[in-house]
């Protein structure tokens, strides 16, 4: 079956595409580009009217936890990735800490069977640098290569150990696996729950000091300069970090970073009032810090837009704010909060901006997608960039609602989806 976008605004960074064109999809693949799409018309033929909307390839989100196995009561592969495509997303790379971990081939291999069961949006298996997501005791990550994993990490349990990680990264290293890091001295958070600032200090809470994200992102860019093995910062959320980052790709250290949509957006004062929803890990840090971040955006020193998608259940989220979970949930929001904060703000082209969501990541991880050249995968979006919407996570297809932007304003929606060849989403 042959679908053809018709007069869409193509913007495909990876080819330097950026101007109304039509896009011809077949047999799951991109066909071609062109001025006039009426040769291509032939046969049993979709074509849609583009009209006013802007195709993108795919966005592919590198930091998703999907909940499954384990933890299928706050997410699973089906609602997780019904919310990726709902936002965008084609391809999303979920993390290791469920219930069993990602740990051991056969779990990753239980996983992507899931996946191809469901068959919504791709996912690619990241899996634990230690078994059982332990301070130590690596795991066989040729086996986890082999049954599908794209790369390794520590998220949500960060390394301590200078000597694991060191072990990790020669190891991981030699298969070519990027290794991927949550920045996080625990000698320094200990019992803490948000930013260590003035907020913190008036809501009587214990703080997370920047220094406690900044002194690991320092240790691992060393790390990875010294082993050689391809480092991949996970949630950068300070200047501090930033411009750590900045020095060590100055010295050519093999390390790309990310950021979320909520470490520009939002700061630590969305949690007065003990907003459960607004508590994260790195927590959310102060305006120097936001600005810090976009400013590292633009200069290509963070290097992608993830999500951190991070589901809880409201029973979870509704605890007092010491006690409940980290994390929100982000994937039907990010595409509209970036292009709201970033693009419609004049501070970042629109390219620029698919460029960190898309092309990016899947050179991050070396995956399929990123582009639009006639034979890669047909893995597209298109969005209508005019229209304004308010998030209401009552309409999320995530079966988590833990959002801090419940009723704000956002412009740009996604209006349709597709993976490999086939609508995975169409809104209405
Ligand atoms: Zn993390």
């Amino acid at each position: 079956m042959r679908t053809i976008f018709r007069k869409a605004h193509v913007c495909d960074p990876s080819q330097g595409i950026d101007r109304v064109a039509d896009v011809v999809v077949d047999e799951g693949k991109v066909l071609a580009i062109v001025d006039d799409s009426t040769p291509y018309d032939v046969g049993s033929c979709e074509v849609i009217d583009c009209s006013g909307l802007v195709l993108t390839p795919g966005l592919i989100d590198l930091h998703v936890h999907l909940r499954e196995p384990g933890f299928e009561y706050k997410e699973d592969v089906q609602s997780g990735t019904a919310a990726a495509v709902a936002g965008g997303f084609t391809a999303v790379c979920c993390m290791p800490n469920t219930d069993p971990p990602l740990d051991e081939p056969s779990v990753i291999r239980g996983l992507l069977k899931r996946a191809e069961q469901v068959g919504v949006a791709r996912v690619y298996p990241i899996a634990a640098i230690t078994k059982g997501l332990q301070p130590e005791g690596l795991t066989e990550m040729a086996a986890l290569k082999e049954a599908g994993a794209v790369a390794v990490t520590d998220d949500a349990y960060p390394l301590q150990s200078a000597e694991v990680l060191r072990r990790g990264m020669e190891y991981a290293g030699q298969l070519g696996l990027p290794v991927l890091t949550h920045c996080e001295d625990k000698s320094l958070t200990k019992d803490a729950c948000m930013n260590e600032g003035l907020t913190s200090t008036i809501m009587g809470l214990r703080g997370m000091p920047a220094v406690a994200e900044e002194t690991q992102v320092a240790r691992n860019c060393l790390l990875s300069l010294y082993t050689g093995c391809r480092l991949h910062i996970l949630h950068v959320s300070t200047a501090g970090a930033v411009r750590i980052i900045r020095w060590a790709k100055e010295r050519g250290a093999p390390v790309t970073a990310e950021t979320c949509p909520h470490y520009f957006a939002l700061t630590d004062e969305a949690c007065m009032g003990y907003n459960t929803n607004a508590k994260m890990n790195p927590p959310l840090r102060t305006q120097a810090d936001c600005d810090a971040i976009v400013e590292g955006l633009l200069d290509g020193t963070i290097d992608a837009i993830a999500t951190d998608h991070a589901p809880h259940a409201a029973h979870e989220k509704a605890q007092e704010f010491a006690l409940a979970p980290f994390g929100i949930v982000g994937l039907e929001t990010a595409f509209a909060l970036s292009f709201t904060e970033l693009v419609s703000t004049g501070r970042m082209s629109l390219s620029a901006l698919i460029e960190k969501m898309s092309c990016q990541p899947a050179k991050i991880l070396g995956l399929p997608g990123g582009t639009l050249a006639p034979g890669a995968p047909a893995d597209i979006a298109l969005f209508d960039l005019k229209r304004s919407w308010t998030v209401r996570s009552s309409e999320f297809r995530s079966k988590s609602r833990n959002t801090p932007f419940e009723g704000w304003e956002l412009t740009g929606k996604p209006v349709l989806t597709m993976v490999a060849g086939r609508i995975v989403y169409r809104e209405g």
